[in-house]
């Protein structure tokens, strides 16, 4: 085991610090430059890991093995049943070993057991998902002009340079890995610098159930340099990315070198929408964990709740009152809530925007500190907080936090509440509370985001295409939709 109690507490930590190397060709490797970088569990600031830190070498390296793989064609050539078995295997593998990942997951990240154990089953379900949906029938064919046949097959992208960020370090990453290795490509993954461990687990079990070599390879490092690799690379065929709007600006302008194919999952600012007519307790317990889930480090967090002017005290006070009960902590003490923020510069990029908002004249009614009491002192934990009273045009209102803060804006009808919704530049989520049907179904057909829920918020689900409209990105993960990117279509004419 690679943890043990601490203490009386429940704080698991590593007996020894984890050494993390990169995997290109079946091999594991160390950054040619001999570079590592030290990985931090940020509950207490200690260093958890050395990890490889590669750069453009490495990264190019990666890729030219997935290129010479990919043309030598045995896996993309592959019968799609075959290849689901080996995707059916890592999924049972993934579910063995459940426990270990969750527990590195939570040391890496933050979040709490419980949330991380919820991430292993469903990454294990995405697999799972996607080596059943391959083997099911595809293409079309057409009767079009004697004595013409046409038909439509599916073909992989080709080499898949794949970047992922850190709030969900293993399940972002299986969201992509998942479809394109059932497509038949061969693929560059690339994790968070800041939350490489649970991908070696999965590349551990990758290399356990024997894809073949040079199928899946791994570069760790900055995004700057071994990621922008990916994205400018003439080698690559397509990228696809979760992450910041910023960054998805920059890989889009790397990425048109050789147009190649783009997927991009990007930030949100997505309104929660609550009606005076909503079942009270059940909008109260959507909008807090819409907003303190992950810490708020979630890209489709209701990160701005829109309250109806008749309720807009009321439910103010509720929040508050249940806010304070939130219990921040350790990720593995089974009591915890909430975690700490993922580093301590995120931790300083929340507590900036905590700065904004009150010189904004936002009301701040609970939060807005850094919790360093019971022991919390080495982490970076931040309170959950909430403002009120905010105007459509405040930073706060506008920008994506990323962290445990929500904004409240009031709204007088239906109207106004569309209006507010789609008042910012992204349009990734969004949820309605409303006990009356036709208005609900109304007003999520006027949003202007791509993944939406009435009367509930957050649940995901493996068949539903994941993604969002303006500038949260382009293209879909999950799906059916999410398996069609990673693929291309060719039509087939028969001359019959
Ligand atoms: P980020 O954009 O800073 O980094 C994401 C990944 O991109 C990392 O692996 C990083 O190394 C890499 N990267 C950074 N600069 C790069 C460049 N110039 N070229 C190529 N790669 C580069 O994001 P983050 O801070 O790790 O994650 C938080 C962001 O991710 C938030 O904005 C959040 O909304 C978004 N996100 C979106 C979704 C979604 O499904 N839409 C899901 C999770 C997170």
């Amino acid at each position: 085991k690679f943890y043990k109690k601490e203490g009386g507490r429940q704080m698991a930590v590593l007996t020894n610090v984890l050494d993390l190397k990169m995997y290109i060709n079946g091999e594991w490797v160390n950054a040619q430059s001999g570079k590592v970088r030290e990985i931090v569990n940020p509950a207490n600031g200690e260093v958890i890991a050395k990890a490889a830190d590669g750069d453009v070498e490495d990264a190019r390296r990666a890729i030219e093995v997935a290129r010479r793989t990919f043309d030598e064609g045995e896996w993309s050539g592959m019968p799609a049943v075959q290849r689901a078995s080996y995707l059916f295997a890592i999924a049972d593998k993934l579910e063995e070993k459940a426990e270990e990942i969750a527990r590195l997951e939570t040391l890496d990240n933050g979040k709490p057991l419980r949330e991380a154990g919820f991430d292993v089953a469903d990454a294990a379900a995405c697999f799972r998902y996607y080596a059943g949906l391959i083997t099911k029938p595809d293409g079309q064919t057409y009767h079009v002009a004697d004595p013409m046949q046409a038909m439509v097959v599916r073909e992989p992208v080709g080499v898949c340079g794949l970047i992922v960020p850190w709030n969900f370090p293993l399940l972002m990453g299986v969201w992509k890995i998942a479809p394109a290795l059932a497509a038949g490509n061969t693929i560059v993954f690339k994790p968070s610098e800041v939350t490489p461990v649970t991908a070696i687990k999965l590349f551990e079990i990758i290399e356990e159930v024997g894809i073949p070599k040079g199928v899946i390879n791994m570069v760790m490092g900055p995004g700057k340099t071994a990621g922008n690799e990916l994205a400018e690379s003439p080698l690559v065929d397509m990228i696809a990315f979760t992450g910041g709007t910023v960054t998805g600006r920059s890989i889009m302008r790397a990425a048109a070198g050789n147009i190649k194919k783009i997927s991009l999952e990007l930030g949100g600012k997505s309104p929660n929408i609550v009606f005076a007519d909503a079942d009270f307790e059940t909008a109260v317990d959507y909008a807090l964990f819409g907003i303190f889930c992950n810490q708020g480090q979630v890209c489709s967090a209701g990160s701005r709740l829109l309250l109806e002017e008749s309720i807009y005290d009321k439910f103010i006070e509720r929040l508050v009152e249940r806010t304070k009960n939130i219990r921040v902590g350790f990720g593995d003490d089974p009591n915890t809530e909430m975690g700490p923020l993922v580093s301590e510069a995120h931790m300083e990029k929340v507590l900036g925007y905590i700065e904004i908002g009150k010189q904004e004249g936002a009301r701040l009614v609970v939060g807005g500190n850094r919790i360093t009491a019971n022991g919390l002192d080495k982490g970076y934990f931040v309170e959950p907080t909430i403002f009120v009273d905010t105007t459509p045009n405040m930073r706060i209102v506008q920008e994506e936090i990323f962290g445990p803060v929500l904004v409240v804006q009031k709204f007088k009808d239906e109207a106004e509440a569309i209006e507010l919704a789609n008042g910012t530049v992204y349009g990734l989520a969004g949820g309605v509370f409303t006990q009356d049907g036709a208005k609900a179904l109304r007003v999520i057909k006027k949003l202007r985001a791509g993944i939406t829920w009435i009367n509930s918020y957050h649940p995901t689900y493996n068949e539903a295409p994941w993604g969002g409209y303006k500038q949260s990105g382009i293209g879909r993960n999950l799906g059916t939709f999410g398996l069609d990117e990673f693929m291309e279509v060719k039509q087939i004419n028969i001359n019959l």
